[in-house]
């Protein structure tokens, strides 16, 4: 496979870019070399600066449900283009979108739009201590949620690839509020809040965990963390970042039947352009300014031509069966890689919620950061290597989730099945 595009524009980039890149999970660190630099996208499909073209499972880290450049998004985009691409004004498409996310996610009354998830759980964790008036976070480990002061605690994601336990920079009063428990552990749950949880402002959790790779949660779990946050009179934040529009069109919330107080939203929301939003019940979103006073703001807020990208991506998903088909790939895609790994013989776990997955190389059962760091990373980075040059691209890291899209056609996840099995033929050598 030809490199040299990629590898001279990574030079360059290192000079002007620290570490070349604008988000550290495109860094290629975890699996060594130089990341691909990409020169278009269409549908399920990337074209490398070289010529390489690749089946994406990245989607761009989850946004793209329906693929690069969709027409009918694009062209959304384009109309508002010509008509200015920001007012600092209201306009129509913002009320759109948030009727669109109120009627679709069960536990949102009201919604804030801002310009990244990062934002969108900034400003719900401030919410959530300005409405309390209590200082303490809970927060699993291995759970993302972006990288706001309070968040980056034993985080996955990037930190969690990169090996960072603890970030730098990051003033210790703040990061000594926010508790962390290990995922799925109900019985520890309880037993911080039997202790703490009148402290506790909020507890903030990924409904269904995708920045370790993907790790559901266990029958009763969820229930649990609503039920003692209710009674110690903390919120329940759920971090739908990525499950939101993308295990159902109600998010997670909507498959395990759970009433969370807020719902942060990004990547999905935006049809691939940046936007995050946070929303809730009316009484805790009217306390936001203007209607309330704790402040939360945004010169590119409700975006005119994010608003376009959105209301169009929400406008399609809500087609009937869209979720079932989704569900139906992803599942066939899956079953194809199990049993690749089960013919070579190699341990392998494999985590899946609708149309986002993950396979794990390890003989656990994978339900919580520590049964994460058991995979074979050393293998998985042979294996991607390896699948990368077979012309399919995964998230160039262990611990991330990939994600199929309405787009990737039945000879696409065919392809990707028998790449697979060459690739895990070459990595076990
Ligand atoms: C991606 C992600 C974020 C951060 O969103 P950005 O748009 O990258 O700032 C927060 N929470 C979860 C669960 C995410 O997956």
């Amino acid at each position: 496979m030809k490199r040299n595009g990629s590898e001279r524009l990574f030079l360059r980039a290192q000079k002007f870019i620290p570490g070349g890149v604008n988000s550290p999970v495109r860094a290629f660190k975890a699996v060594g070399g130089t990341p691909v630099f990409i020169q278009i996208a269409d549908g399920s499909w990337l074209m490398d600066v070289d010529g390489n073209t690749f089946i994406d499972y990245v989607a761009s880290w989850g946004p793209l449900i329906f693929g690069h450049a969709h027409p009918q998004i694009i062209e959304a985009v384009q109309i508002q283009a010509e008509r200015g691409t920001s007012y600092g004004a209201p306009i129509e498409a913002e009320i759109g979108l948030a009727e669109k996310v109120v009627y679709a996610v069960p536990s949102i009354e009201k919604v804030r739009m801002v310009n990244s998830g990062t934002e969108a759980v900034m400003s719900a964790i401030r919410l959530a201590r300005g409405a309390t008036g209590r200082e303490k976070i809970v927060k699993f480990e291995g759970c993302y949620h972006g990288h706001g002061d309070s968040l980056l605690v034993k985080a996955g994601s990037g930190l969690a690839s990169l090996g960072i336990p603890d970030c730098p920079g990051i003033v210790a009063d703040l990061a000594a509020k926010t508790l962390t428990l290990p995922y799925n552990d109900a019985e520890k749950v309880r037993q911080l809040f039997d202790r703490e949880g009148k402290e506790v402002a909020c507890l903030i959790v990924e409904p269904v965990a995708g920045n370790m790779g993907v790790v559901p949660p266990k029958p009763g779990f969820l229930q649990t963390l609503r039920e003692v946050t209710r009674s110690a009179g903390a919120l329940l934040i759920f971090d739908e970042v990525i499950t939101g529009f993308r295990v159902a069109l109600g998010g997670a919330q909507e498959l395990y039947g759970i009433d969370p107080d807020l719902t942060c939203l990004g990547k999905i929301i935006g049809g691939g352009l940046p936007v995050g939003a946070y929303g809730g019940k009316s009484h805790l979103m009217d306390q936001v300014s203007p209607s309330g006073s704790v402040y939360q703001a945004g010169t590119l807020s409700g975006n005119p031509l994010a608003m376009a990208a959105g209301n169009t991506t929400l406008d399609m998903l809500s087609q009937p069966g869209l979720y079932d088909l989704l569900d139906r790939k992803t599942e066939i895609l899956c079953e194809g890689l199990r049993n690749n790994v089960q013919e070579l013989g190699i341990p392998a776990q494999f985590n899946r919620v609708g149309s986002m997955f993950s396979m794990f190389f390890t003989d656990r059962e994978v339900i919580d950061f520590e049964s994460v760091k058991t995979s074979d990373t050393e293998l998985f980075k042979r294996y991607f290597n390896a699948l990368l040059e077979e012309g399919v691209y995964i998230a160039p890291s262990p611990f991330e989730a990939g994600f199929v899209s309405v787009v990737h056609t039945d000879q696409d996840i065919e392809r990707t099945i028998e790449a697979s099995k060459r690739a895990l033929k070459k990595a076990k050598e």
